[in-house]
Formats: C-alpha cells, structure tokens, sequence
C-alpha cells in the first residue's frame, strides 16, 4: 500500500478524501495534517465530521500533525488546504521529494503544473519532469481544477472532440458544502441565493482553457475557446447545477450531439483505475433531469449527468450538467489523479 498523508483533514475536501479513501485497494492514510489549531489533538476532537457514516477505524484517535514535511514517511499527500495558506505548504512538500495533488487554485495556472481531468488531459503530465528541473526534486505539485470547472469540462470534453466548442456561455447553481465549513451562514442562504462566489466566475472562464490546451515544451498552450459565466450559490448541500449554451465551429445535428455523449469513452477507462468511473458522462432524457439530489451520487459521485439538450436560438445548443462538487469536483477527482499517476510510475523513487 502507498502511504498517503493528507493536508487540510479536518477540512469539507480532506474528509471527503478520507471518505473516498476507505478500503482504496492501493492507498491508506497514513498522516493527517491541519493548521496549528488542530495540531497536537486526536482527529476526531477537532474534525466535525461530515460524510455519512463514522470515522474510519483508527483515524480518529490519531493525533493531527502540523503541515509539515519534515521526517514524514509518504509516498505522497492529498491537499485540501485553504487557499489563503496553501502555497509555501505545498511547495515546503514538493521540494522535499514528496508529490503533491492539490485542489487549491493556487499553483493550477503555473506553467509548468499540470492541472489535470485524467479522462481530458492525462498526457499533460509530461510537465512534471520540467517542474522537477524547476523545484530540484522529485516531488511534484500536480493540481485538480475548480469543483465547477471540472463539471463544465467534462460535459464539454465529449463535445469538444468532435465538433469543436468555440464559445461558451454558463449560469452555475452551487451547493453550499463548496463553501467549506462552516462555509455560508445559514441566515444567508436559508430562503436565499448569493448571485456572487467570489474568484468562481474567472476561475471556469480561465481553468478550461489550460485543460483543453495543447501541451507545448514545457507548458501549455491556452484553447482559445471564449467562456463567459455567472455563479450562484444555492440552498443544496451537495451538487453543481450548471445551465450552458455554446457555439460549435462544426455544429452537428441534435441526435449526433447527444451520440458524442453517450459514446463518450476516453481511453484512461482502459487503465482500470479503482475510482474511475464506468461512464465519466451520462445522458438523461427525463426533462426534469438533472437534479442535485437525485443525480449527483451517479457513479460513486464521479459522473456528471447531461439533461435538457436543446438547439438554443442565440448559440447553437443549450443544456444542463450536473456534478458531485466534493467528490467528482474535489476528492474523488484528486484521487483518480493519484492513481493515474501511480499507474505511470511517478510515485516511485
Ligand atoms: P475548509 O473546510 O475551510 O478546510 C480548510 C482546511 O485548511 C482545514 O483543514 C484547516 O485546518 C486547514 N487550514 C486552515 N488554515 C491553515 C493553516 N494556517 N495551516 C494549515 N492548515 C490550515 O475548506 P474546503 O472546502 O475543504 O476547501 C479546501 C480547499 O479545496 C480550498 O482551497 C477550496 O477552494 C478547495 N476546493 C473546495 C471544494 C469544495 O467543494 N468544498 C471543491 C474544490 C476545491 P483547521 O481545521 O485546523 O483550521
């Protein structure tokens, strides 16, 4: 088994890496990690746990570490750290030989850090042996894009491929567990929706470009598709909504469109990996489909589900996706990534 170290664990993302994580055939948890606050305490007095079902065994009693490096034996750590203290922490690790999957935003636009969907841009990971150059090290930072960045993408991948998305336009519908926690006050969105996710709209405007972006030496060269995006925070606990029309240079007709998603099938599902899912997208016909509650636990919560497919009198079709924000959009999308790159060799010494 790899031992992996987990940073941020007290965190919505690092408990749902926990979760995920439960009997991984390839991964244990072997150190949890969080600010000074938690330090020094048994998990399970500082964590107010959230996913269903307890605490795996063994992990509440153990004593949360600070963020550092230093005399840790890991093959690698997850890191669901807040964005404002991320950036040293993350690199402090890279640099001292230990490989990093993050979900923060801060290194995801770094030329050379691959920021990662495993079904859309494996083959991105080539930059890690130009960052490896760069940090003098072994160790790595590789990142997983924006919860809503990772919805749109997927949905648009299969698209993408065939006929060529030139433009986008989105409205998103977000779950509050994509706050954090304790994340949005109650008295703010009981009865409410926030019209403002600070820093969310660039991010899905600016993310997809680096994904569908073609790998040049040493970076990326940005897709010069155009998205333009409005984010919403709604009263749902769990699950991205998202309402999107785009513009194809090649547009086909409405039954090839929804071919393109049903026969969507990337060639990393040949790979086995454990947290992949058997269909990275699917389609519904049902016309009040997708919703949150009914659709975001499709395939282990790793699979985004595309509804309502529509010509759009403005661009040239509309639709709706929607996609688990922490598992798909957080930990299982990090993890999947972990995986990937075990599979490619690059946790080995
Ligand atoms: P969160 O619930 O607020 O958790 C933040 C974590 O960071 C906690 O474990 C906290 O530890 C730790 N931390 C805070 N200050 C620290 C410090 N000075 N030193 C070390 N650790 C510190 O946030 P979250 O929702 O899990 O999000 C984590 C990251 O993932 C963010 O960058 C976020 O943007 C990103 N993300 C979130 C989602 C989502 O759906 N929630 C999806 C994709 C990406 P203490 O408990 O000890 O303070």
């Amino acid at each position: 088994m790899l031992r992996v170290g987990i940073l941020g664990a007290t965190g919505i993302v690092g408990q749902k890496f926990i979760d995920v994580l439960r009997n991984h055939p390839w991964f244990e948890v072997t150190e949890l990690m969080a600010s000074e606050r938690s330090a020094g305490k048994a998990y399970g007095d500082v964590v107010s746990w959230q996913p269903t079902g307890d605490i795996p065994h063994g992990l509440a009693d153990k004593v949360v570490r600070p963020c550092d490096p230093d005399r840790l034996n890991l093959d690698f750590v997850l890191s669901g750290l807040d964005a404002s203290v991320a950036e040293p922490i993350e690199i402090a690790f890279a640099s001292s030989g230990i490989p990093v999957i993050s979900n923060t935003r801060v290194h995801r636009m770094v030329p050379d850090v691959p920021l990662i969907i495993p079904e859309i841009n494996p083959h991105h990971l080539d930059l890690i042996s130009h960052q490896r150059t760069r940090l003098k090290s072994h160790g790595f930072i590789v990142t997983n894009p924006n919860c809503s960045t990772i919805v749109l993408a997927l949905a648009l991948a299969p698209i993408h491929e065939k006929f060529d998305v030139r433009k986008v336009f989105l409205s998103t519908m977000q779950a509050v567990s994509g706050a954090g926690y304790p994340g949005v006050s109650s008295m703010d969105i009981i009865d409410n929706v926030l019209p403002f996710i600070p820093g969310e709209e660039e991010k899905i405007e600016s993310e997809p470009l680096k994904i569908f972006g073609r790998l040049d030496t040493g970076s990326i060269e940005y897709s010069n598709m155009v998205i333009s995006s409005r984010c919403h925070r709604v009263n749902v606990r769990d699950g991205h909504l998202m309402s999107v029309s785009i513009a194809l240079e090649n547009p086909p007709d409405l039954q090839e469109l929804k071919l393109a998603w049903q026969e969507y099938s990337p060639e990393i599902l040949q790979l086995n990996l454990p947290t992949a899912p058997a269909r990275p997208v699917r389609i519904t016909a049902r016309p009040d489909r997708p919703q949150p509650i009914r659709d975001r636990d499709a395939g282990d919560g790793m699979t985004v589900t595309i509804g309502r497919v529509k010509p759009c009198p403005i661009l040239d079709f509309s639709f709706s996706a929607l996609g688990h924000n922490t598992v798909r959009g957080a930990a299982g999308g990090s993890v999947l990534i972990a995986e990937l790159l075990k599979s490619r060799g690059y946790f080995q010494n």
